[in-house]
């Protein structure tokens, strides 16, 4: 089949009777210099194991399986079907299933992947992201097309409005980089945004690498009302180790944290000073 063809593609999935489906964000990728510019950015090196989240009809996956083996990560069965014949006889092994679950699952039986690409589903890329990042042994590389305001909360610099508890949560592990939008043109069907080809590098001093719990909990404490001060959200958090409010100003004073900033206005590095100085204070690591 020529996967630029949404012609071919078209008639792939009718001869499959599959898709294609919205809620699963089927949206194939027709283009073929955008698939060998995304493929490009992996930069896997020999011996280096590779996952693909959403392969769909293998746009990503035949040009991922000239440098080595694949595991893809597929939640439509209909789909799972068709690679399986489609690409039989060459090293991809495919894991049907929810990958929000599944990541998790193979990353324990097998162990996690140096490098992970996905022309990810809007609706479910940030879980999908998130269930990466919280690996045990995070990706060194993952090479990820989302939907464009998803790359500007990836990118948002502290202060901005797109500055998030997602944003906080890659850059603890991953500097984030965005090289190239692509046009809905290049997909089929045409979705209604623009997308956004993101490359996030594991960073060699991630944030909190000991107390990867409590730093989630700590974060999100402090963005669950995004208009209270950051004393408010968290003071009241006895279920974290907080006290009470003169505890909790006491640990922002640790942190260099002002008690009457919003979560947006602090750091990453100024989140990992705040768990630190709450680990020590419940005595030890969480
Ligand atoms: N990689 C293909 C391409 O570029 O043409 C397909 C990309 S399409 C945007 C997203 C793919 O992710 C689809 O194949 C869809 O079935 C799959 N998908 C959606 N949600 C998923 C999930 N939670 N877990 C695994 N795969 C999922």
């Amino acid at each position: 089949m020529n996967l630029d063809s949404p012609r071919d593609i078209t008639a792939a999935l009718r001869a499959a009777e599959i898709g294609p489906k919205k809620r699963w964000g089927q949206n194939f990728l027709v283009d073929g210099n955008v698939r060998r510019a995304i493929v490009a950015l992996v930069q896997r090196r020999a011996d280096e194991r590779l996952w693909e989240v959403g392969p769909g009809l293998g746009a990503l996956t035949e040009l991922l399986l000239a440098a080595g083996p694949v595991t893809a990560f597929e939640i439509d069965w209909g789909l799972v079907d068709y690679l399986q014949t489609a690409f039989a006889g060459t090293p991809l092994s495919i894991v049907a299933g929810d990958a929000v679950q599944t990541l998790r699952e193979e990353a324990i039986r097998t162990g996690a992947p140096d490098v992970a690409v996905g022309n990810l589903p809007y609706r479910s890329a940030a879980p999908i992201l998130s269930a990466l990042f919280e690996l045990e042994s995070p990706p060194r590389r993952i090479v990820a097309t989302v939907q464009k305001e998803m790359a500007d909360r990836l990118v948002a610099p502290v202060g901005n409005k797109q500055y998030s508890a997602f944003t906080v949560a890659a850059s603890a592990v991953y500097r984030v980089q965005r090289p190239f939008d692509v046009r809905p043109g290049c997909f089929y069907p045409v979705p209604e945004v623009v997308s956004s080809v993101v490359v996030l590098d594991r960073r060699p001093d991630p944030v909190c690498a000991d107390n990867r719990t409590l730093f989630r909990e700590v974060k999100d404490a402090l963005f669950a009302g995004r208009r209270k001060t950051v004393l408010n959200n968290l003071k009241g958090r006895t279920d974290l180790g907080v006290r009470d409010a003169d505890h909790a100003r006491a640990l922002l004073g640790a942190a260099g944290i002002a008690p009457t900033d919003r979560a947006e206005r602090v750091g990453v590095e100024a989140f990992g000073r705040l768990t630190e100085a709450l680990a020590a204070s419940r005595g030890g690591h969480a």
